[in-house]
């Protein structure tokens, strides 16, 4: 066993039951998990290996519940800057025909990397997209690559246009196919013991492009395996519009009518909820994952965090696919979940503190890990730090945890993953950024590309055609 001590903390946020912080903290970690927590006012164990984290105020990795990593390919292009969603899904499904297996895999490091490097230590893809080589499989590798804590959310599209559905019919799989190799990839990865760094779960994307026979099936499938079930539901005015047209109920009436509610179901979005759909949100304990910039940035709404928490529905923080948010970046996303809560429920709708615990805790319930989200004995050695003697919190060190997300933090300096440093010093650990991007852009620029000769389409042009605001005035 290797032991190695934290020490000299200026803040220690432990999340625990009684969310204790200690000043001058000390943390041993024995191996993958946490072992014992301490104050320096009192003894302090040895170590094989000792790390000095004077100035930072440390807290337990951030639990991102929803993305989807190709993205990365597609994040600031100029077609998708001013449509929302289903006129983005129009060029999005367009775009996804043409990716490849080594574009998923380079722009899945590409997103892992900013979110261990914005403090998060576990992330669930929800990847839906089989085309071309592609292979789910190849998720999985990138993840243990980069010792990212995983969730592959294994999705799909099984019915395109000619029947009803929203993708073209040749980005869709066959049901069969979709559940068989589910079944294949939870026996090839799942791992149900705590700490788990691999865990699978179903995920069939939406309900415009799945059958309701396929979620059915699916969810049977994943229940008999106990793994999780995600899906996109109450995503949109536009979805929620298409559900209801389509099947004459909302879309939280329609996921109970599956059976797709539950401790073991988290919904990305939820921005469409009302009292009722809240209400069985919270009496189901179903999960949502709230994803704030990217509902802004496809003028979806705002998903109601408060009441669905008031309810007894659990709820998580996501970033979702960058080409829906641009960015990967987990303390920016917390501090725009708060900052758009307030704006729709108050200023006391939700406190710095609490934001950061939907981002701990409620992951880890989300996930249904509860060996994560906090600092104890026993959990796994999932750690963050902050270094508050910098340029944005000049002037605001009164409450450094809050400063996470109320000042301009943008990065952590410490990240720890089952007891392995992945960011020290700011620094990704044994990842050469500079030629991770420089890869990423020419895959990007030459999928782009072969896109537009395909369709024929122009896509890099804005789509601005609206007159600018001082043109307007003559
Ligand atoms: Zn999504």
């Amino acid at each position: 066993m290797t032991n190695v001590l934290l020490k000299n903390i200026d803040q220690l946020a432990t999340f625990n039951e009684n969310r204790e912080r200690i000043s001058n903290a000390w943390v041993l970690i024995a191996d993958q998990q946490i072992a014992e927590v301490g104050s320096h006012s009192g003894p302090v164990p040895e170590a094989d290996a000792v790390i000095d984290l004077s100035g930072y105020v440390v807290l337990p990795g951030m639990i991102n519940t929803h993305h989807h990593l190709f993205q990365s390919l597609l994040r600031n292009l100029p077609v998708l800057q001013d449509v929302a969603l289903f006129d983005w899904l129009y060029y999005m499904y367009l775009l996804m025909s043409e990716v490849s297996d080594e574009d998923q895999y380079v722009a899945a490091q590409v997103n892992h990397a900013e979110l261990l490097l914005s403090g998060c230590t576990t992330t669930a893809d929800h990847a839906y997209l089989k085309v071309n080589d592609m292979q789910f499989d190849t998720s999985v590798k990138a993840a243990r690559d980069m010792g990212i804590r995983f969730h592959l959310a294994r999705g799909s599209f099984s019915i395109g246009q000619s029947q009803g559905g929203l993708p073209p019919d040749h980005i869709v799989e066959d049901e069969e196919d979709i559940l068989a190799d589910t079944e294949r990839l939870i026996q090839a990865y799942h791992n149900p013991d705590p700490y788990a760094m691999t865990r699978v779960d179903n995920a069939p994307c939406s309900p415009f492009s799945v059958s309701l026979s396929l979620m059915k099936r699916s969810i049977a499938l994943a229940r008999r395996y106990q793994v999780g079930n995600h899906t996109h539901f109450a995503e949109s005015p536009d979805d929620e519009r298409y559900v209801q047209e389509t099947y004459g109920m909302r879309s939280v009436e329609l996921a109970q009518e599956l059976g797709w509610v539950g401790p073991d179901v988290w919904f990305a979005h939820g921005v469409t909820m009302n009292a009722s759909d809240i209400d069985i949100m919270g009496r189901t304990q179903t999960a949502v994952a709230h994803c704030p910039n990217s509902n802004m940035y496809t003028a979806a709404g705002c998903c109601p965090v408060k009441k669905l928490l008031q309810a007894g529905a659990t709820v998580g923080v996501g970033v979702d696919g960058s080409a829906a948010n641009n960015a990967s970046n987990m303390i920016d996303e917390v501090r725009n979940m708060l900052l758009l809560q307030r704006v729709f429920y108050g200023a006391d709708a939700l406190s710095p503190t609490q934001a950061l615990e939907i981002a701990t805790l409620g992951g880890a319930r989300l996930l249904r890990r509860p060996d994560l989200g906090s600092i104890e004995a026993g959990k796994a050695a999932d750690l963050i730090g902050v270094r508050y003697e910098r340029l944005a919190y000049a002037g605001g060190i009164h409450d450094p945890l809050a400063g996470l997300v109320l000042c301009d933090t943008g990065h952590v300096d410490f990240s720890m993953v089952n007891g392995e440093i992945r960011v020290r010093d700011a620094r990704l650990v044994g990842c050469d950024v500079g030629e991770l991007t420089r890869t990423l852009n020419r895959l990007s620029q030459a999928l782009i590309a072969r896109v537009e000769k395909r369709y024929g389409l122009d896509l890099t042009t804005p789509t601005w055609r609206r007159a600018y605001p001082y043109e307007a005035r003559g």
